[in-house]
């Protein structure tokens, strides 16, 4: 089952093409990350900063996985609200979360600079909104939860751009990036590096932990990585290892609408999320076009048949468009240039998954499922980073596998 389906959009708007080699020997290195789609390339940017020999193996083409279609907006709510998340984790560890994602968003500013991808990176306000008057009073009382954690929000019953009857408006919460090209550019900086190696067309086929120095990675064309570590950064792929998981898998829809000069020029950019399940987001582009996601629905074996996965792709890209046009009155009569729809994991608290893998010594995994999963490769790389030196940190109890 491929991956992604339907004309994506961030591959033709990047003109930055790079391509690496494919390995051809046995090596060595401290750390074998598997995958180099964007949480392969953070987990690996956070290991080069420490000095540590890294290698990532992608078995495809680098930044062409769930990277390639993702909507690219770094969500502060950490993908839950406050009084759902205090009931699940407990309050300590629910204003933990909140506080490592905000820390994560400007760690990932932070690499954008350094890589100079910062002209396509924006600080955006976050709008969470409902449009169902019952909601008001719930998303009200979230607000000044999240007042009293010290988060600059506002409630807002009136948005000039939005239809909606209640929301939590914060202001410059969230970053929008392009995914394609800041993984790009990121892989690019890292190749360039002396403790960092990049191959392509490498597909990790089996990782043996019980040898003598290490773990042993086989790749397709029979040739040994011995490392120290092993992170996998290998999306819903890395499920196999693991036997039971708190994770579901998804088809995901996305629409990208043609440009409007309007669109273009919003008093200031925002993020817009419903509330409402099956969850919708928008956000906007520079040139201005509305991307819109969401309308998940449980992946099944019935997707491998082309003609069932296209009639409900069809049915979802007309219930995004016609979202687009009930919520963003000013967006009548929009075309839509792009529709693609993913596969998407998620686990039943929209947390990651950062821990060691069971029964596999010297193994970890950095698995940023749900719609905020690039945020997440950022709080997973800084975790992995300690953990590889054997220092354990308390936040990695907070995303173990079994929680
Ligand atoms: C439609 C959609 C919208 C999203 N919106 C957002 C959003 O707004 N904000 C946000 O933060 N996140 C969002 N996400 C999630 C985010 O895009 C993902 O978490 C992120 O792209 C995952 O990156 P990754 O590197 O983990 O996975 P991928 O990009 O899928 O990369 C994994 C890579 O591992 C490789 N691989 C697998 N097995 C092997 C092997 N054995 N050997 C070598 N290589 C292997 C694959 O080929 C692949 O390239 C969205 C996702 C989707 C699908």
């Amino acid at each position: 089952m491929n991956y992604i389906d339907g004309k994506t959009y961030w591959k033709s708007k990047t003109q930055i093409k790079n391509t690496y080699p494919y390995l051809t020997y046995d090596t060595y290195c401290d750390v074998l990350i598997i995958g180099g789609g964007i949480t392969g390339a953070i987990t690996a940017y956070f290991l080069a900063k420490e000095g540590v020999n890294v290698i990532i193996a992608e078995k495809n083409i680098v930044r062409y996985g769930s990277t390639l279609a993702s909507t690219a907006f770094l969500d502060y709510e950490a993908s839950n609200d406050i009084l759902k998340l205090e009931k699940t984790v407990g309050k300590t560890s629910a204003s933990k979360i909140y506080k490592l994602c905000d820390d994560a968003i400007n760690k990932i500013e932070e690499i954008s600079v350094v890589i100079n991808s910062s002209d396509s990176l924006k600080r955006q306000d976050m709008i969470y909104y409902t449009n169902k008057l019952f909601q008001k009073s719930y998303i009200k009382k979230e607000c000044e939860k999240r007042r009293e954690l010290g988060i600059d929000t506002d409630y807002i019953d009136y948005h000039k751009f939005v239809n909606l009857n209640g929301g939590i408006i914060a202001k410059d919460k969230t970053i929008v990036l392009n995914p394609y090209e800041f993984t790009q550019k990121l892989i690019r900086y890292l190749y360039d590096l002396p403790n960092v190696r990049i191959y392509e067309n490498t597909n990790i086929v089996d990782v043996n932990p019980g040898a003598i120095d290490g773990v042993e990675a086989k790749t397709n064309n029979d040739f040994l990585i011995l490392a120290s570590n092993v992170i996998f950064s290998s999306g819903f792929e890395t499920l196999k290892y693991m036997d039971k998981t708190p994770v579901e898998l998804y088809r995901n829809f996305t629409i990208v609408s043609g440009k409007k000069d309007e669109l273009k020029n919003l008093d200031h950019k925002f993020v817009a999320k419903d509330m409402q399940e099956p969850c919708h987001y928008i956000r906007f582009t520079d040139t201005g076009r509305v991307i819109c996601s969401g309308e998940d629905v449980k992946l099944t074996d019935k997707f491998n048949d082309t003609k069932y996965l296209n009639n409900v792709a069809k049915d979802k890209y007309k219930k995004l468009y016609s979202y687009i046009q009930k919520t963003l009155p000013m967006s009548q009569n929009l075309s839509v240039d792009y529709a693609f729809n993913s596969i998407i994991a998620d686990t039943k608290d929209n947390l990651p998954i950062i821990d060691e893998m069971p029964g596999m010594p010297n193994c970890f995994c950095n698995l940023g499922f749900g719609v905020n999963g690039i945020l997440y490769s950022a709080i997973g790389g800084n975790i992995l980073k300690d953990a590889i030196k054997g220092f354990y940190t308390k936040d990695m109890n907070l995303f173990k596998i079994i929680r």
